[in-house]
């Protein structure tokens, strides 16, 4: 196994990491151990380290837990699939951790997978997001005295309310409401995220 000392750090920024290249520089060797570094604009942006098994590369990096103080190291296994080419021959693939699917590239992230399945996270948080603005939206209505439902009628300021209370909670309406139809419309492909 590598040695997480060896690993190094990886930016919060989405890696790819191409099954192809790592082929032709030969790196996929069985046992073989190296780095692969990324760089943009010639500042280096994040490395990891990797171990090729039989049938298996394990990936080994370091991440900063969210709200943490220290490093935690993580090795994560990904199967190698090989597949015969027309011409004779043969080449590799990743089997995606996320869906099992036959891959070229990885996007190495807070987790590894292909595409599919980081637009698939991607989408699941923002529909979580949605289900959050909705849930304190409707509180903001309950309070309001309006009916539920942000598409219903607003209707003006409860007897008893401060201007001042009134005002605000209007604001936090227009503001989840605005949140609310961002992402529910990149949901439905409406609008581009
Ligand atoms: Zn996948």
């Amino acid at each position: 196994m590598i040695s997480v000392a060896m690993a190094k750090l990886l930016t919060n920024n989405m890696h790819a990491l191409d099954i192809r290249d790592l082929a032709r520089r030969g790196a996929l060797e069985p046992s073989n151990q190296a780095f692969v570094n990324w760089s943009c604009n010639g500042q280096h942006t994040g490395a990891i380290g990797f171990k090729v098994g039989e049938d298996m590369i394990t990936l080994s990096y370091l991440t900063m837990p969210r709200n943490g103080t220290a490093w935690q190291s993580a090795d994560q296994p990904i199967r190698l699939v090989t597949t015969p080419c027309h011409y004779g021959g043969s080449r590799q693939w990743f089997a995606c951790p996320g869906c099992g699917g036959r891959v070229a590239i990885l996007y190495v992230n807070r987790l590894t997978a292909c595409r599919k399945c980081h637009d698939l996270a991607y989408q699941v948080q923002r529909e979580s997001l949605a289900e959050r603005y909705t849930r304190r939206l409707a509180k903001v209505r309950k309070r309001l005295g309006w009916p539920g439902g942000f598409l219903n009628d607003r209707r003006g300021q409860p007897a008893g309310m401060y201007l001042r209370t009134y005002f605000r909670l209007q604001l936090e309406h227009e503001r989840l409401v605005a949140q609310i139809v961002k992402y529910e419309s990149q949901r439905i492909g409406l609008t581009h995220r």
